[in-house]
């Protein structure tokens, strides 16, 4: 448990939600963040997340739901700003080290303002 705790202090984006770190919010609620990503793979790329500290989708269960409706209105709140709703964007999470997950904490990359190369994979 100590262990996990201190994992949570150390974790990048719980530092983001508490702002010991700084960045670039573009929306905020009660339970969700969303901030644009320090090294962005298209013109817009904003990594949308959870407040609560969630380490990957293995963690979430029904009580979850809510959250994660929040997170879908989030998104399209967003897109509509960023003036990408219909022009189409890319929602990607990357889960466990196969999955090429970095930061251990749970965030949905929301790609757009290109054309999107590729598929999947
Ligand atoms: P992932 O590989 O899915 O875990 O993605 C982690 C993402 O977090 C990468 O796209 C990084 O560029 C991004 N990132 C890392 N540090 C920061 C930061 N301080 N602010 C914003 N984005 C970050
Ligand atoms: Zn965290």
């Amino acid at each position: 448990m100590e262990d996990c705790m201190e994992s949570f202090s150390e974790c990048l984006f719980c530092k983001i939600v508490k702002g010991e770190i700084p960045s670039q919010k573009v929306f905020e609620n009660e339970t969700v963040l969303a901030f644009r990503d320090i090294n962005p793979q298209a013109p817009i790329h904003i990594l949308i997340i959870p407040k609560r500290h969630l380490e990957s989708i293995l963690e979430i269960n029904e009580q979850d739901t809510p959250l994660f409706a929040s997170i879908f209105a989030a998104i399209k709140q967003i897109v509509a700003k960023e003036g990408i709703a219909e022009r189409g964007f890319r929602i990607a999470l990357n889960n466990g080290p196969e999955g090429g997950q970095l930061i251990k904490h749970l965030h949905f990359h929301l790609l757009g303002g290109r054309q999107m190369i590729g598929r999947l994979g």
